[in-house]
């Protein structure tokens, strides 16, 4: 069987129903009601059957529904409408008042992107995140293009074994039924892009998806004349293999950046998300170099004041890092245009001052080519530049130049159909635009009780309906007993109180703390009168043994016979099932250990479908929490002793669901609607719609980084770069010259003590060597002591030359005013009169 020819029929869809085949091609209809609609009402068991896919759905329905959906009025209505809306948000041209320019281009890149569950490219909230990233971008029609790779076997799918042991399948992806393009170079023929590999090449075809009003360009090595391991790369997301993993991580960055150069692609600002794309920056500094006919130490100045990396990982374990020998080949092919060795190449990765044999950081290579770093809540920015500090030895953690946007989650695509109708009614037609009208959250406040819970009683329902489902499915493909499958299809009460647990589980995650006291657990979910039933749902990673020893302890302990109905575990978590999960559950419930999350979406997507938050103080949920939108379990503690920290939060669980949870769900004034659960349903809509919405996240990264980052790229290629090779001669005149500065000890005016509102002058000598006093800061910092040695909360202020004591010795000064009564500290410091790149680079900072 070698010469198999293949050909594809498609349905002959009739010219009417035409704007089928264009919406089934754009992943625009996955977000939009409406549009989902069109293909379900076709025929809604073979939708499902299809598994949401609209061109498998399409190949299994009969020619003949197509020629009577053709006549149907009220059909080719609800088309006419979709397509209308297509056309309005997809298809037209960027408005007047767009602040963008034709030529400006951001490119995203990410290891996994998660847009739906017919398009397996991700394993968790990182990729669901970059699938958002996406999704508001084409919301907010700005114009950036995703970079991702093309898994032919996705991530794994899990499945339990008889004892409760997950077990996981790789089904191959069926590249055939997704609205994937291949993309073709300028002579017609299908676009490879090369790179070089360990001992071979590499060839990968680049691929092209839409995500409304963004493409994203995806690279696959699974090509015929590929060898096995070459094939391999592009096989599975997160392979084990390291080589493997670093062959992946070079694809994407150097790569990715290829495949947009060969579309004719030129970004402007490059964003990194997490440090696995961080070879973007080597390739981008060839490319910049090459396209605006500049020196490498200019495209050195011009890539990182352009390049934006987010980064999700709260442990230093988690970042990447290869050994130098491992890495050199992929690098070797840059020897020549940057004129560097492959040691020095190398190096940029590598730790200031360490030894030639140490690790190559992905992080370390971010933060070298990137300006604008940030973590993913306002608590993992403050670990994040605590975690990093050591990058700038010379700053206080206050100062890392590292911050957060915090994360946001596409409403459109989470929220659930009943609750779509509510706002549409309510909010109004522009209700999907989220954050960026802020009436929307305030309306919510109009929707009538009583349709709410109606509508969370609908969302419960279809939770219920479809465990049923799922576990019928779970326990014949494991051929249970016939009792057991009659049980099955009767789990869950509809009417009791519901928490869900849903998550990768990773021991941080701690699904084990429901379980520290399982009778006092028994006793919750079997009381008479305010019952508790729970839904469980994650995956562990394959090598993750602990992880997987949580989930078989918890399948065991919801084998109980008196359990068994209300203590439920799901399997192979996905986006299908995390929708009705977020939409049908009373209560989310997160229980991580802080500060080991460094966002978690998911609370974001229930607290919008007015499922109740109940999580430790963690992540986002140190922004978003207050008393009338959820609860939390704890104050924000962190504790060295683990198991001690697990007793006491596992107590602060049972209290909560015990005496706050369980008795407010219950609480039926004259056996109606539980007035005050629905006030904090309302309080938690109004807080993710106003805080935690995809559009909010993305402005944010708009207005603070891209558009100035875009801006500057102009400014610095012009003119030959002119501005490029000025900042670059100021760079290496700092780096020169700074060793010289010396400053003196800080003299007061005065001893004190001081009373509030006095002030007093401070000074310092600084011999400023070759340097003029223009370039320098010379800052007085200063701030209440915090401990014996600590200045907390520092604040900075200018210093001015008083006196010129000799050529290069300067008497700077300035006053300390005493603003409020404390225990305060000073000292004095000089910094580069320079832009922000500049300023902190950790060798130019020196402390008196
Ligand atoms: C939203 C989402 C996540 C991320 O949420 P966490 O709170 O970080 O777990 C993960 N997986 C799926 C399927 C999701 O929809």
């Amino acid at each position: 069987m070698k010469s198999i020819q293949t050909f594809q029929v498609f349905p002959d869809i009739p010219e009417p129903l035409s704007f089928i085949e264009t919406l089934s091609r754009n992943l625009w209809w996955s977000w939009n009601q409406n549009a989902i609609e069109l293909f379900r009402r076709i025929n809604p068991r073979v939708w499902e059957i299809s598994g949401r896919n609209p061109i498998v759905f399409a190949t299994l329905i009969p020619q003949e529904r197509f020629e009577e959906l053709a006549h149907d009025d009220s059909y080719l209505a609800h088309l006419n409408h979709v397509r209308r809306r297509f056309e309005n948000r997809v298809l037209n041209q960027v408005d007047s008042e767009s602040p963008w320019d034709q030529q400006e281009l951001i490119a995203y890149f990410s290891m996994e992107f998660g847009i739906h569950e017919t398009l397996p490219l991700f394993a968790g909230g990182l990729g669901i995140l970059a699938g958002d990233h996406l999704k508001a971008a084409s919301g907010m029609k700005i114009p950036l293009v995703g970079v991702g790779l093309l898994y032919r076997e996705g991530y794994f799918r899990q499945y339990l074994d008889k004892d409760g042991w997950q077990q996981e399948s790789y089904p191959e992806t069926d590249l055939f039924h997704l609205p994937l393009s291949k993309q073709k170079d300028r002579k017609g023929n299908d676009l490879v892009i090369h790179l070089t590999g360990i001992g071979r090449d590499i060839h990968a075809q680049v691929w092209k998806i839409r995500i409304g009003r963004i493409p994203l360009i995806l690279l696959d090595t699974n090509l015929p004349d590929n060898p096995p391991e070459i094939r391999d790369i592009t096989a599975r997301l997160y392979s084990g293999e390291q080589h493997i993993r670093l062959a992946q991580e070079v694809l994407l960055g150097i790569g990715g950046l290829r495949a947009l150069e060969a579309l004719d692609m030129h970004p402007t600002v490059c964003h990194l998300n997490e440090g696995h794309c961080a070879f973007v920056g080597i390739e981008r500094l060839r490319q910049v170099m090459e396209q605006h006919q500049i020196s490498l130490d200019m495209a050195r100045e011009v890539v990182p004041r352009t390049t934006v990396f987010t980064t999700h990982t709260p442990v230093a374990a988690g970042h990447d890092e290869f050994p130098p020998s491992m890495v050199k080949p992929y690098l070797e092919p840059f020897v020549e245009p940057f004129k560097m060795t492959a040691d020095q190449l190398v190096a940029m990765g590598q730790a200031d001052g360490a030894a030639p044999e140490s690790p190559f950081s992905m992080f370390i290579l971010g933060l070298r080519t990137a300006q604008y770093i940030n973590g993913v809540s306002k608590l993992h920015g403050q670990v994040a530049r605590h975690m990093w500090s050591h990058i700038w030895p010379t700053r206080s953690d206050d100062e890392t130049p590292i911050t957060h946007v915090t994360n946001g989650v596409h409403i459109p695509s989470v929220l659930a159909p009943e609750i779509k109708l509510l706002f549409e009614r309510h909010l109004g037609p522009q209700w999907n635009m989220g954050s960026t009208i802020p009436e929307n959250a305030d309306r919510i406040d109009d929707v009538f009780d009583e349709e709410l819970w109606q509508a969370h009683e609908m969302c419960r329902s279809r939770l219920i309906r479809t465990v049923r489902e799922l576990m019928y499915r779970q326990y014949s493909r494991r051929n249970a007993p016939l009792n057991i499958m009659r049980a099955v299809e009767s789990v869950m009460d509809q009417d009791t109180l519901t928490i869900a647990f849903a998550r990768r589980f990773a021991t941080y995650k701690r699904a084990h703390l429901l379980f520290q006291d399982p009778d006092r657990l028994e006793a919750i979910i079997n009381s008479k009168d305010r019952p508790v039933q729970f839904v469980f749902a994650g995956k562990a990673h394959p090598k993750d043994n602990e992880g997987k020893g949580i989930i078989r302890s918890l399948v065991d302990f919801g084998r109980r016979t008196n359990l068994r109905h209300r203590f439920i575990f799901l399997e192979d978590y996905d986006m299908h099932i995390a929708r009705f999960l977020v939409q049908g559950a009373d209560v989310w419930l997160n229980t991580p250990r802080r500060p080991m999350e460094a966002c978690g979406t998911s609370g974001m997507k229930a607290a919008l479908n007015g499922v109740l938050n109940m999580s430790i103080l963690d992540g986002w949920w140190c922004e978003g929490y207050s008393p009338e939108r959820g609860w939390r379990i704890g104050n924000g503690e962190e504790y060295n002793d683990h198991n001690y920290q697990d007793t006491v939060e596992s107590q602060a669980l049972y209290n909560i669901i015990e005496n706050e949870v369980a008795p407010l769900y219950y609480d039926r004034p004259h056996g109606g609607t539980p007035t005050e659960w629905l006030k904090m349903m309302k309080a938690s809509m109004k807080m993710a719609m106003a805080h935690f919405c995809s559009l909010r996240m993305i402005s944010e990264y708009e207005e603070r980084f891209y558009l100035p980052a875009s801006r500057r790229f102009e400014e610095l290629v012009a003119k030959g770069g002119a501005e490029a090779q000025e900042l670059s001669a100021q760079h290496h005149r700092y780096l020169e010259k700074w060793h010289k500065i010396q400053l003196s000890a800080p003299q007061r005016s005065h001893k004190g003590p001081f009373r509030v509102n006095q002030a007093f002058e401070v000074t310092t000598v600084v011999q400023t060597g070759d340097l003029k006093p223009e370039e320098l800061n010379v800052e007085l910092y200063y701030g209440k002591m915090r401990h014996l040695d600590r200045i907390d909360d520092p604040r900075v202020k200018m210093m001015h030359v008083k006196e010129i004591r000799s050529p290069g010795v300067y008497l700077y000064g300035c006053e300390l005013p005493c603003s409020d009564s404390g225990r305060y500290g000073f000292t004095v410091r000089v910094t580069p009169n320079a832009d922000a790149w500049i300023r902190f680079r950790p060798e130019l900072l020196t402390w008196a």
